[in-house]
């Protein structure tokens, strides 16, 4: 068996100086540098997402995970590390290929999605204002509502889709301009480019921040539409596999890094090296992943649409705002959402899908269901719900890798095992009316449910009645 290299020279106390090369060979400092191969040729994404560079000591061709809290210093002082909490190799090695995935000039990685929105709130100050959407991830709004309650931040809600709405509301006061794009669960779309400028234009020092988690750095880069700050729940699309919780900031500007990286080791809420490993992992996967997510997506969307429900997709041509989303993003992504005009109704068709998992989140290999206002956006107030136009039936899907006639006909299943059997006739008529819901006679949804559920066989017209 062969040993590491190993040097007879005893490490000295001084050699505790700023390290000079990491474990990937660069002569920088462990986080800020970026990983772009040595030969400086950029491939496509794709390839880029597996490609590293790692010089390990024994060449290992995966990270290995250095599940060590502090590190001796090596002769030469060329170690780089000291304390888990200000940086680790494992962690490093992730940082450096985000940085190379999502074109930035730097990378951090955290322990959650919304702890790296706590890293970059603490660049606020009292007094200090924030714009943001009024269609945003629950946990978002509540934590900028404790900011505004605990720490004398003023936050205005308004309708990013309206970059004038924006333009109205930014002052010399802005500190913060935080989009979401697609927003979730009503999936509309904000223009980051437009708002990234008038921004700007009116405030220099404004920082806009964008958080990308719906799309992923595989279908768009908001630092290259003019965000300062782009972060994302590293534990949705990134990761994949809903097996570990992170969150990843990316910047151009190394001041602004520099910045984070001081609440990150001040807080010590870095990522640990087993998440470290488990999302580089995941990373590697992420284009093959989206591929197959987006397809299934968008064959849903089309299934749903044609059924006569209202479906909010940016793969849909239907979509008010097609264009828009195009103009930013290199795909749709694999979170829709459609109404039955019910909310008792959409509870039931949750509840009765199976191969769909009722669950919160996003971005995994499996296929989810959920209602939004009982689930991820039940934080926020129902009243504040109903000003901001949130549709309590709606119902999110968000989209897996599985055989797409399978999610369809689960879906079918559900949505006609309640057709059959929950609702009675005159609701379906007042759907109808609504417009919510088309009533077809495609006869596909009923036969192979009813046949299961109901405990007297049903009769040819029965099986063959309304469904939708
Ligand atoms: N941003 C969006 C759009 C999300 O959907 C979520 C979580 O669902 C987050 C941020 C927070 O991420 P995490 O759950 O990793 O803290």
């Amino acid at each position: 068996m062969s040993t590491p290299p190993t040097s007879s020279k005893a490490p000295k106390l001084t050699d505790l100086k700023s390290p000079q090369t990491d474990l990937d060979g660069h002569d920088l400092p462990p986080s800020p540098a970026s990983s772009t191969p040595r030969n400086g040729r950029k491939y496509a994404l794709a390839t880029e997402l597996v490609y590293t560079e790692s010089k390990d000591q024994y060449g290992s061709s995966s990270m290995p995970i250095y599940q060590s809290a502090t590190f001796k210093p090596l002769p030469g002082g060329n170690g780089g590390y000291d304390y888990t909490r200000s940086g680790n190799p494992t962690r490093t090695h992730l940082e450096r290929h985000l940085a190379k995935i999502m074109n930035a000039a730097r990378t951090l990685v955290v322990g959650s999605g919304m702890g790296a929105l706590d890293v970059i709130s603490r660049l606020l100050k009292p007094g200090d204002e924030v714009i943001t959407g009024d269609d945003l991830y629950g946990g978002t709004n509540r934590l900028l509502t404790y900011l505004s309650t605990h720490q004398g931040i003023v936050v205005h809600h308004v309708d990013t889709t309206e970059p004038e709405a924006v333009q109205r509301v930014v002052s010399e006061k802005t500190a913060m301009v935080l989009l979401e794009s697609p927003t979730n669960p009503l999936i509309k779309i904000v223009d980051i480019p437009a708002i990234a400028k008038l921004t700007h234009g009116k405030n220099e020092k404004c920082l806009v921040v964008v958080d990308n988690t719906m799309l992923s750095p595989m279908l768009c880069n908001p630092l290259e539409l003019g965000a300062d700050i782009v972060y994302e729940s590293g534990t949705k699309y990134l990761s994949g596999h809903h097996d570990l919780m992170a969150g990843v900031l990316a910047v151009n500007d190394q001041g602004l890094g520099d910045k984070l990286y001081f609440t990150i080791n001040s807080t010590g809420c870095g990522l640990s090296p087993n998440d470290s490993f488990l999302l580089m992992r995941g990373i590697k996967t992420l284009a093959i992943r989206m591929e197959k997510q987006q397809a299934n997506a968008q064959a849903i969307a089309e299934f749903l649409e044609n059924r006569g429900f209202r479906v909010r997709y940016p793969g849909l041509k239907s979509h008010p705002q097609y264009d828009l989303h195009w103009s930013m993003a290199r795909g749709a992504g694999a979170v829709l959402s459609f109404e039955t005009g019910d909310a008792t109704l959409s509870e039931r068709i949750v509840e009765a899908a199976r191969l769909w998992g009722i669950s919160v989140s996003f971005g995994c290999v499996n296929s989810l269901i959920s209602m939004p206002c009982q689930m991820s956006h039940a934080s926020i107030d129902p009243k504040v719900r109903k000003e901001r136009n949130m549709p309590e039936d709606i119902i999110r899907l968000c989209v897996g890798i599985e055989d797409i006639d399978d999610l369809i006909d689960d879906l079918s299943r559900a949505v006609s095992c309640i057709s059959i059997n929950d609702i009675d006739c005159a609701n379906v008529f007042q759907l109808v009316q609504a417009g919510a819901v088309k009533v077809t006679l495609d006869g596909f949804h009923a036969i192979p449910i009813a046949q299961e559920v109901a405990a007297e066989p049903l009769e040819e017209s029965d099986a063959a009645g309304p469904s939708f």
